[in-house]
């Protein structure tokens, strides 16, 4: 009998060689194979390790022990109506995840602060627009919806540049230099976040968060950053404070549907910086490191950390 599988699907075809290549050391154990191998027996696999699988293949291996996620979320894998509840499911934060998704933050913050949409602008039309740059970290609040791992993570490089950083979870948190609010306090921290970070999971508490009523919560030409899922942003909501004033700026990163579809007024609105869902992927390098750490520490029934809780749905 061979060894047990390890079936893969992420990047395709090309990444998936990356992927066996990179795990082939620290995973001896698995033969790691490609999600669509007609070659591999289905009772052959114990493990999956997955970015948006077709719904109904979990379903259909039957010596499954775990799925693994190759990103930070799990609604690409609970998407699936069929996906296997009943197995453990992990999600992929590696220690660079944080730190990436923490430059990206940092990055837009300071872009927002310093008007770089403005700036992007007038070079574009070979413009020379002086105008003298509005504020600094330490005059502003930063809010964290979702003072998760990453938004600890942020809490920490923000923090670290000036900012006064304030947070927001289900359950209260014990973070150095951040002040914690919790869900029924949605509306005192709304009110000091002069920039709003999003960083929730896609949930149904979550999906259409970020709406006008939301946004006239917060105190007059705030600015936004969404990097959590597009299921949370009502955009035609986020346009329209950006063209009243109630929000001085935004950059998101993150839409629903992916990617923005053509012609959308979001593309060039004056006041908006958009990415293309990048705010953190680490390497492959960097998620095969953690991919092999978190099916080693499963084996060893060790804690995990980012094991999905289906009671809390994140
Ligand atoms: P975590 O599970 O560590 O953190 C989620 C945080 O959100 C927790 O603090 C949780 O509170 C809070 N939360 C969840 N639901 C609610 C709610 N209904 N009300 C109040 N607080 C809530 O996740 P991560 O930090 O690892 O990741 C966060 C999200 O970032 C991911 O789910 C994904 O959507 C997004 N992401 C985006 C990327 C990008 O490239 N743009 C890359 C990676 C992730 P509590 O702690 O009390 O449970």
């Amino acid at each position: 009998m061979g060894k047990p599988v390890l079936l893969m699907k992420s990047g395709g075809e090309p990444g998936f060689r990356e992927w066996r290549d990179l795990l082939a050391d620290p995973l001896p154990h698995l033969e790691v194979r490609w999600w669509d191998d007609p070659a591999v027996p289905p009772d052959a696999v114990r493990y999956a390790a997955v970015w948006d699988p077709e719904p109904g293949r979990l379903a259909r291996l039957p010596a499954l022990r775990a799925v693994f996620g190759v990103a930070a979320g799990s609604d690409f894998i609970t998407g699936d109506p069929e996906w296997p509840r009943h197995l453990p499911l992990v999600r992929l934060v590696a220690p660079e995840t944080a730190q990436r998704m923490g430059e990206y933050v940092c990055w837009a913050a300071l872009s927002l602060v310093k008007d770089a949409r403005r700036m992007a602008i007038a070079q574009g039309r070979a413009v020379w627009d002086y105008f003298e740059a509005p504020g600094k970290a330490p005059d502003l609040t930063v809010g964290i919806l979702g003072l998760g791992g990453l938004g600890q993570g942020c809490a920490g490089m923000l923090w670290a540049l000036g900012f006064k950083v304030v947070g927001w979870s289900r359950t209260r948190k014990v973070v150095p230099g951040v002040e914690s609010f919790i869900a029924v306090e949605l509306p005192a921290f709304l009110a000091r976040s002069q920039i709003l970070v999003c960083l929730l999971p896609a949930r149904l508490e979550t999906a259409d968060m970020l709406n006008a009523a939301l946004f006239a919560k917060l105190p007059a030409g705030a600015l936004l950053i969404q990097a959590g899922r597009g299921s949370q942003t009502v955009l035609p909501d986020v346009l329209a404070a950006l063209d009243s004033g109630q929000l001085g700026g935004a950059v998101l990163d993150v839409f629903d549907p992916e990617p923005l579809p053509d012609g959308h007024p979001a593309w060039s609105h004056p006041k908006l910086t958009l990415t293309p869902h990048v705010g953190s992927l680490p390497t492959r390098a960097e998620r095969a490191v953690e991919l092999a750490r978190n099916i080693l520490a499963f084996e060893r029934a060790e804690a995990l950390p980012t094991l999905y809780d289906p009671v809390k749905g994140y």
